[in-house]
């Protein structure tokens, strides 16, 4: 009989991993699967990366209550799990009198949702905050609590600091299916093989629906994924300090463009249907599309500093707009939790909170854990170091002397050290996202060779095998002439 779990949560991106390590704090046995071959492939790692304040979410709604609350609890949980973020505050610039007039609405919607600190910033304030800004520029709604955060560390933060906590984590394990008995779900049909548990908690992402339909709730439900793209830019050829956001119109929320916790500008997303949920591809026409959008809010952007593009995928729900995270009246142990599209990742911890206060309603006696901790630690960033820590810690471990990446100065050490983690990485991207590696000018030409050398050797496994994320993404087919 396999073992018993008292919890298996369905999917590890933001809401599955940062719900596994609140659920840590009690005497739980958790178990989280996950398809993919790591945490956080799409699209809680492929977003805006923005912590937002929360006055656009409708007030009265799921997703304004739990913008609010997340991101007042960010900014504890992002120091307690090392996790990059900055606390930029963000500028909702109005261009023209007309989208000035409008500020105001918006202004008083974040009043009701409960955001802290907004005011409306005259022309020369906005200017001095951000002098990138479109000179035709009129005004801004300014909220200082809105953040940057690095959305792939959030994730994996979370998920470590849940392992080192006790959760279990299985990846490339595919949720097939619930096992029932008398009508009431005792576990999951896998890939890998049967799972059981007394709770299954849903935090599938684009697959939620199909999760919840595979227990009987909300048949009609559906997700409708709709693609967003961004374009990255070089960061030593533009930087500015801020979110921008453009005043929204009939037409949709408009591109924003960004500063990182990296440095570099970003600017997106568009937003079309997606035919497929896996369908991950930037194009031609997208690009445009989102470069020209940037240009009402910063005009000098230019093409030719773009270093990267990628998209993510909304979970957008075709029954109103609005969260779910309920325990459905006709299963009594699933937690299901859907619709979860932008501001998810500034709602993460507030929806964890929810979870567990769902679980408190339903009569379970959550016994906290005597030896938990809620801190995670980050390895160390050499780039980022002194002279002298540079030299204490190649004293320590001579892997931290050889640079790999030399863009952005990334060392065997620190590639070693990600696949030697609480949540290891196993790929090329694993590693990538997990130190930024390959992410500079040169987009990996020059690390390749060797960083698919160290996966071989530290995994012990053929050249051939190594892979850029998972099985058929490898980037050797075979050896010439025996080399
Ligand atoms: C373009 C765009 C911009 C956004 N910008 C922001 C922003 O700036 N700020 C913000 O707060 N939010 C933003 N969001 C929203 C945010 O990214 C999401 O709300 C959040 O990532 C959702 O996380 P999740 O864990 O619910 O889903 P996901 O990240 O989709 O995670 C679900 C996980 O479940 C796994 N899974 C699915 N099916 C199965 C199965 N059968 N078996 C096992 N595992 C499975 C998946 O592989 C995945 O890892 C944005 C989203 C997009 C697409």
């Amino acid at each position: 009989m396999n073992q018993k779990y008292d919890v298996i949560i369905i999917g590890s991106g933001i809401v599955g991993s940062m719900a596994a390590r609140f659920l840590s704090q009690y005497e739980f046995s958790i178990l989280v699967i996950e398809k993919e071959i790591d945490v956080g492939m799409c699209p809680s790692a492929a977003n805006s990366a923005i912590i937002h304040a929360g006055f656009d979410p409708k007030p009265g709604t799921l997703k304004a209550k739990l913008n609010v609350q997340g991101n007042k609890m960010w900014e504890n949980i992002a120091g307690e799990l090392s996790v990059p973020m900055k606390k930029t505050g963000s500028l909702v610039a109005a261009i023209g009198q007309d989208e000035f007039t409008k500020l105001g609405e918006l202004y008083e919607r974040g009043i009701s949702n409960g955001v802290p600190g907004m005011r409306l910033l005259k022309r020369e304030e906005l200017l001095n905050k951000e002098p990138l800004i479109n000179p035709n520029a009129t005004g801004a709604l300014w909220a200082p609590s809105a953040a940057v955060i690095d959305p792939f560390t959030a994730v994996l933060a979370s998920a470590e600091n849940a392992a080192i906590n006790g959760v279990q984590f299985l990846f490339e394990t595919k949720f097939m299916g619930f096992i029932a008995e008398n009508k009431k779900i005792i576990g999951i049909k896998t890939n890998k093989g049967d799972f059981f548990s007394r709770w299954v908690m849903n935090s599938a992402g684009l697959y939620s629906d199909e999760v919840m339909h595979s227990a009987g709730v909300r048949p009609d439900f559906k997700i409708l994924p709709r693609k967003g793209e961004y374009l990255i830019f070089d960061a030593s050829a533009v930087s500015l300090n801020n979110v921008l956001f453009q005043v929204p119109s009939e037409k949709g929320k408009g591109i924003l463009v960004s500063t990182t916790t990296h440095g570099n500008v970003m600017i997106g997303p568009n937003s079309n249907p997606a035919e497929k949920k896996e369908d991950h591809a930037t194009t031609g026409k997208g690009i445009e599309e989102v470069l020209e959008g940037s240009k009402k809010l910063v005009p000098s952007l230019q093409k030719k500093d773009i270093i990267a593009v990628y998209a993510g995928l909304r979970a957008t729900g075709n029954a109103g707009k609005d969260f779910i995270v309920e325990i459905p009246k006709e299963t009594p142990n699933f937690i299901n939790i859907a619709g979860i599209e932008s501001p998810g990742l500034a709602s993460a911890p507030a929806i964890a909170r929810m979870v567990i206060g769902l679980l408190k309603e339903s009569g379970e006696n959550l016994k906290p854990k005597v030896n938990w901790t809620p801190i995670r630690k980050a390895t160390p960033c050499f780039h980022k170091l002194s002279h002298k820590e540079k030299a204490g810690l190649i004293k320590k471990n001579p892997a931290y002397g050889r640079i790999v990446c030399r863009c952005e100065e990334i060392t065997e050490g620190e590639i070693l050290d990600s696949m030697r983690s609480p949540i290891p990485a196993f790929t090329y991207d694993g590693i990538k996202r997990r130190t930024w590696l390959g992410t500079g000018r040169c987009q990996a030409g020059f690390d390749y060779p060797r960083v698919i050398e160290i996966i071989s050797q530290e995994l012990k496994i053929p050249i051939t095998e190594v892979s850029k994320k998972g099985k058929d993404s490898e980037f050797i087919i075979r050896k010439t002439k025996g080399s």
